[in-house]
């Protein structure tokens, strides 16, 4: 019984049901993946050239960074004024702003502090004391 079906089963090879439309399933997902890649392709070279020109038109733009809304450049035009306070309110709150975030600005308007003070320093009135802190500008001016 059992070797009669056996013998049925190699001479008629019938399919297991089902794996013909499986079979087939497969067939159009295949196609489906190859329709999707195809379209895809283009879909992907758009995308990568939109981020491309993203990131060109990053570059185009000034390389200096601004930091609190202003750029280097700017600062540097009005660090004598700052120094000296002779700045709008607002402008000295956004260069202070700037100053704190750009280390490459708060270098240089160190450097010019230190300028200030040496030439300040060969001034005749200032000639007696070495340090210019608050206190000794204080001793001055009650000299004075
Ligand atoms: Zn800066």
């Amino acid at each position: 019984m059992i070797r009669q079906e056996n013998h049925d089963s190699t001479e008629w090879k019938p399919l297991p049901p089902g794996s013909l439309t499986a079979f087939a399933r497969r067939e159009r997902s295949k196609r489906r993946w190859k329709q999707l890649t195809l379209a895809g392709t283009p879909v992907a070279v758009l995308v990568l050239l939109v981020l491309v020109s993203l990131r060109l038109s990053d570059w185009s733009q000034p390389s200096q960074p601004t930091f609190g809304g202003i750029a280097c450049a700017e600062v540097a035009s009005h660090m004598e004024a700052f120094s000296d306070g002779s700045l709008d309110q607002s402008l000295m709150g956004t260069i202070r702003d700037h100053l704190s975030e750009c280390p490459a600005c708060r270098q240089k308007m160190e450097s010019m502090k230190n300028l200030q003070s040496v030439t300040s320093r060969n001034e005749p009135q200032n000639n007696f004391n070495e340090s210019s802190s608050p206190h000794s500008q204080l001793l001055v001016a009650s000299v004075k």
